[in-house]
This record gives C-alpha cells, structure tokens and sequence, in this order.
C-alpha cells in the first residue's frame, strides 16, 4: 500500500508539515518547575460545579510555580454549541477570581499558542493526521451506521469485546482504489488510528492524584478525525496539548477510562506526554447513599445557582479547596486571615476517590467568610447580588448607605463576630426589620408569659427607654422593668427554682425584641433600637402592646 498516495489523496489541501506546525508553537520559556495548565470547556453554557473545582486545581498549580494558566474552547461538538457560552465561560472565571494568562477572549485570542478555539485548527490536526496516513498509523473508515451495528450485533452473539478493532476493524485494509472509488462517490468517512495494542499487555502510568497504576492497552482503532474533519476529543487533547505546552492536565477521573488511548497517540505522535491530575467525582449523600451529582436531579450542580442564591465567591472557592487539598482546613483553622494563594495547593493531598460535597458544610464556611469581612465589604457584596438580583432591595439599601453599612456592622468584628448571613439571597429576610418597607413582625412571645405581663413590659418601657444608655445601662434599665412584673432578674438563682418566678429577665428582653424587631432572634437589641431611632423603636413597643 502507497500510504503516501493515500495521505494526498485524502488530505488534497493540507500542504503544511508537521515541522511548520511545531516551528509556530516554540517552547516555552518558563522558571524551572513552572507548570502549564488549562481550563478546557465545552462552550455548551452549562458551566458546572465539576469546572470550577478543576479549575481551581489549574490556577493555583499553575500560578504558585510561576506558570500558565489558559483557556482554551473546546468546541468539536457544535450540536452542542450555545451562543454566549464562551462570554458565560469568561464571565464565571472573572467572578471565581481564576485570572487567565491567555487564551480565548470573547471575539479572539490573547497569547502566542492559539487559536485557542478548536474548530479554529481544523487544519493542524489534519496535518498531524495527514502525516500519520502516511505512516500507515491512520486510515479512513467508511463504516455506516447500521454496518458498526451489524458488527456490534455479531460481537454480542459471539460474546466478544465491543467496538472497533482487530478483525473486525473492516476498512483497515481497503486497497486504495476502492478507497478512491469511494470518495469520488462521495461517501463520507472518518480517519481512524490503526492499534497495534493487545489488552493482554498492560501499560504502567502514574498519575499525580492516583498513583502508579496499571491499565490495559488500548486496541480500539479509534476515530481522530469525524466525517466533518474536525477532531474527537483524543486526538485533539494529544495534539493541543503538546503544542500549547501543558504541562499538567487536570480534568475529571472519568477520563481514566480512555487514557490508555492517549498514551498510545502521544507514543504514535513520538511526544512527551504531560503529567495527569485525574480529580475526583464530586458527589452527594442521597438518602444516605453516595452518588454523583446529575445535572437532572441536582440544581446545586450548576454554577449559576450559587450566583443566584447568593454565595459569596470566596465561601465556594474556600469550601472547594476543602474538598480538593486534605490539609486545607487545617491550614485555614492555623491562619484564619490569611488570603487564599498563600496556602500551598499540593496534588500529593488531593482526594483518591469521590469527594462529598455537602451544602451544610459549604453553608457553615459561607457564614464563617462573611463573619470575617468587614460592615463596608458585606455592603458591597450585598449591594453588588442584589443589583442584580433583587433591586427593590438594592435600591433601600442604597437610600442611605451610611445606616446600611451601621446595621451590617452589629455584631460584627472581635472574637465571635455574629454568622448570621449565609448567603446574600438570605440577608434580605433577616435585615427586613430595618427598613419599615420589609417590616412584617411575627408577635409570639415566650410561651409562658401572660399576655397581661407582656402588655405592661412594652407599655412601661416606652416611657423607660433612654436612647443614651449604653449596653450595660440599658440592661440596668431592663432589669427594673423585669422587676415591675415580678420576674427573676437573677438567672443563677432562676433556674435553680423557675416555678418560684411567672418570668424572668430574659423573658423580658425578649418581650421587647419581639415587638421592636418581629421575632426572637435578632442582633444585639439595645444597638438595634438604637440605629432604628427612638421614635420608631417606641412606635414599634406601642403598636405591639395595643394587638396584645
Ligand atoms: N472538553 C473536555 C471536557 O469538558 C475537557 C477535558 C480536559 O480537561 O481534558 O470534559
């Protein structure tokens, strides 16, 4: 077989060679141990849990070694195509705060090693695959569909392996004038890799979160390019990630299963392959059983859904690392201030197999994040969701910035700042009582005070209430009216015999938060009356004492 005929008579336009190709992507010129790593979506709009949690491995690798972090758009699937994913790709990595140093931008490229959108290099990869015809490591495959599944029908009746390959690899071999006969007529075709692996033989591989292992080798005559030209994924990986020089792959452990394929293609190609970050399945706890996240059943597996509701970037990202690095909390516990990128990603602490990810706990890091910020930073936060999100709110919280920024500080900063915001979509609901607009109290008080007891608590205290005390005063101030009705102002000796008492002070205070904020939980009180203004706060005590 003249498999350079073949070559041309399959490739008639591609002129280049595989040395102009490789003369455009020079090596790069990098710190000793810089790693080069990638973000490679499919811009199919649907950006996942799974991408960010990758990425977040990409970045940190990447920019802790003084390396490359870039992006690149892996669009060989156009059925799947949206318009606007690669903008919703860019807009989520600026949002997460994942700064890329080149690659795809909305309407181009920035960075010597592009095109960095695969349709783009139709014709690189078919220079590569020109030159493998030649060789005789590819050929091209006419098989139909209903003749791969005659094959797969008799491969079940025989109880043989499925798929594409040795004997049953049936245009392997097609003497050259049928192939030409064949395309003069029009029939389309793939190129196919001609395996010369047996699965008898195992290959030794080391990946960087799993270890050395074992894998059979590949003896699928598998398709690098579809009947449009355009590459599959494998050969596109092999191709693009040699010339755009990546040093590390990170991507999903479900592609373990076709590694032995890329092994095989980086051989063929005679390239160094780059070292593997194979990452686990994020998974859920389902009823008490652990499966994978499915974008059907699971809203949270969505990027856009922490948008929405309101999970500050930083509380995902640091719940994320969580998950990735073992030792992260650890270091968090060690340095609770200290900023993200000084913690030190290492793949040796990445988890082997399935990582849980539990919203509580992702709930807990989010109240601890924005516990630690500042009134100002929560303000912007806030402001910044809910301008998009909720603009009624936005608008009430920007009619006077200073006494929204007063209300965010209660309870914040010193040794147990108050968690009480989880997510922004949240904040509306418990900062409601400040703005009169929002203010819908729920009146239930403590069970066992009467309704008489609390009917003279708020009538008397509006006359007692001085917005002058100071916390200390102002609890002097709700000691004695707790004693007008009779209720223990002493908590150590009230518990030691309730029944000796109707209330006590707590009962009280509590009387009183209820009326002036609309339920029993709220922030410290004697602040809260005081940002709201005595009038209101009176008002408040008045109107709740007269529905008793
Ligand atoms: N386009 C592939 C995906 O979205 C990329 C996998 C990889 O990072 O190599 O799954």
């Amino acid at each position: 077989m003249d498999y350079s005929a073949l070559a041309d008579l399959l490739f008639p336009g591609i002129d280049t060679t595989p040395a102009d190709i490789e003369a455009r992507y020079p090596a790069r010129v990098l710190p000793e141990g810089a790693k080069v790593t990638r973000m490679a979506p499919s811009p199919t709009g649907f950006m996942h849990l799974g991408n960010l949690f990758g990425a977040i491995a990409d970045e940190r690798l990447a920019h802790q070694s003084g390396g490359v972090f870039y992006l690149r758009i892996e669009d060989t699937d156009q059925k799947r195509e949206v318009p606007g994913a690669v903008e919703t790709i860019l807009q989520v990595f600026s949002d997460y705060e994942l700064p890329f140093d080149e690659g795809a931008t909305v309407d181009g490229d920035n960075g010597l090693y592009g095109p960095y959108r695969q349709r783009q290099r139709a014709q690189i990869y078919q220079t590569y695959a020109k030159w493998l015809v030649r060789q005789g490591k590819a050929y091209p495959c006419f098989c139909t569909e209903d003749e791969l599944a005659a094959i797969r029908e008799k491969q079940a009746e025989r109880k043989e392996n499925f798929g594409y390959y040795g004997k049953w690899a049936v245009y392997r071999d097609m003497p050259f004038d049928e192939v030409r006969g064949k395309l003069e007529a029009g029939e389309p075709f793939v190129l196919r890799f001609r395996s010369e692996g047996d699965p008898a033989r195992r290959v030794k591989f080391t990946d960087l979160v799993k270890g050395t292992m074992e894998l059979p080798e590949n003896d699928q005559d598998v398709v690098l390019l579809k009947s449009d030209g355009i590459p599959t994924y494998h050969f596109a990986h092999v191709v693009d990630d040699h010339l755009m020089g990546t040093t590390h792959v990170v991507r999903g452990e479900e592609w373990l299963a076709t590694l032995p394929i890329h092994i095989q293609l980086f051989a063929a190609m005679g390239w160094r392959m780059p070292k593997y970050v194979h990452t686990a399945q994020l998974m859920k706890l389902d009823n008490g059983n652990k499966r994978k996240l499915s974008k059907r059943k699971d809203p949270e597996l969505a990027l856009d859904f922490y948008q929405r509701q309101g999970y500050c970037v930083a509380a995902v990202k640091e719940y994320l690392l969580t998950l990735l690095n073992s030792n992260f909390e650890d270091w968090r516990l060690a340095n609770p201030e200290a900023p993200l990128d000084q913690f030190a990603f290492n793949t040796k602490k990445m988890g082997v197999s399935g990582a849980l990810f539990d919203m509580e706990k992702l709930d807990d890091v989010s109240k601890n994040v924005i516990s630690r910020m500042t009134a100002d930073e929560v303000y912007t936060h806030l402001t910044d969701w809910a301008r998009r999100y909720d603009p009624d709110f936005c608008a009430l919280l920007e009619r006077d910035p200073a006494y929204s920024k007063a209300i965010l500080s209660i309870g914040r900063g010193g040794k147990k700042p108050r968690k009480d915001i989880t997510v922004w979509s949240g904040a509306k609901e418990y900062l409601s009582f400040f703005f009169d607009e929002l203010f819908k109290p729920d009146l239930t008080y403590p069970e066992h005070v009467t309704a008489a007891d609390a009917k003279k608590l708020l009538t008397d205290y509006q006359t007692m209430y001085d917005p002058a005390d100071d916390g200390g005063t102002w609890f002097e101030r709700v000691k004695t009216l707790a004693e007008s009705v009779g209720y223990a102002t002493n908590m150590k000796e009230y518990k030691k015999d309730p029944a000796a008492w109707p209330g006590n002070v707590a009962d009280a205070s509590m009387v009183l938060r209820v009326a002036v904020t609309g339920r029993q939980n709220s922030p410290d009180l004697c602040e809260v009356m005081k940002l709201l203004g005595p009038a209101r706060s009176i008002e408040r005590l008045r109107l709740a004492a007269e529905k008793l």
